[in-house]
């Protein structure tokens, strides 16, 4: 049985990756959200829960039985070692999951959008990396407008991720999304036609 082309989608914080990701599923393309599936991993009654648990202890849970992001969050900000811990208990459970996404695409190819990917090693299940690239400046507005940040809280995100130079490396298709949304969504229209004929040349058994 065939497998679809894999493409792996990321971009700095505010660059326009849901924006670009949801042009695709317009065109039928299926979108695996790694933010949602590390939600899904931990999600109350899981398996994944109780590993976390298991090392972080009851107080990381709310009232409710779910994982009390906020205060994990600050926890692995304190303790770089514990924050490896929690990566080896998630980054198997993710992977899986995606995998078990994958597995279900019957189109010829799909998006998998990781907004941190900062190298290739550790995604090898990608076939190709597209990167949605914006000015900095650019970036800071959007993201101060949509999330009613200061310029300085933006600046401060931007800089516990990747470089605009080191996405750049990564990537395979670079969408420029500095413009309108006419300009992006014509990227898209192209970038699906080459998505489909790769997907047809190179993926088989
Ligand atoms: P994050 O990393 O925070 O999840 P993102 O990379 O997914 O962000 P989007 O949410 O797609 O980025 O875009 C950020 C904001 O900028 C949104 O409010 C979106 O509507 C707006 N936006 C994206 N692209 C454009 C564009 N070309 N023109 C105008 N507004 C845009």
């Amino acid at each position: 049985m065939s497998r679809p082309l894999v493409i792996g989608v990321t971009g700095g914080i505010g660059s326009g990756k849901s924006t670009v990701c949801a042009m695709f599923a317009e065109f039928g393309i299926p979108v695996i959200d790694t933010d949602q599936v590390a939600r899904e991993v931990v999600v109350p009654g899981s398996e994944g829960l109780s590993a976390v648990v298991a090392v972080f202890g009851l107080d990381i849970l709310t009232p409710r039985g779910e994982l009390d992001r906020a205060a994990l969050r600050k926890l692995v900000f304190q303790n770089p070692a514990l924050r490896v811990q929690l990566e080896q208990i998630l980054h198997p459970r993710i992977r899986a999951q995606v995998a078990a996404h994958i597995a279900k695409v019957t189109t010829p190819y799909c998006l998998v959008g990781i907004p941190l990917l900062s190298d290739r090693k550790s995604q090898s299940y990608l076939d190709r990396v597209l990167v949605v690239d914006c000015p900095e400046e650019v970036q800071e507005s959007r993201v101060m407008q949509r999330d009613g940040l200061t310029r300085e809280e933006v600046i401060a995100i931007m800089k516990t991720q990747a470089t605009r130079a080191q996405r750049l490396a990564l990537a395979d298709e670079v969408i420029v999304n500095g413009g309108d949304l006419h300009a992006v969504r014509a990227e898209v229209v192209q970038l699906h036609q080459r998505y489909l004929a790769l997907a047809e040349q190179t993926v088989d058994a």
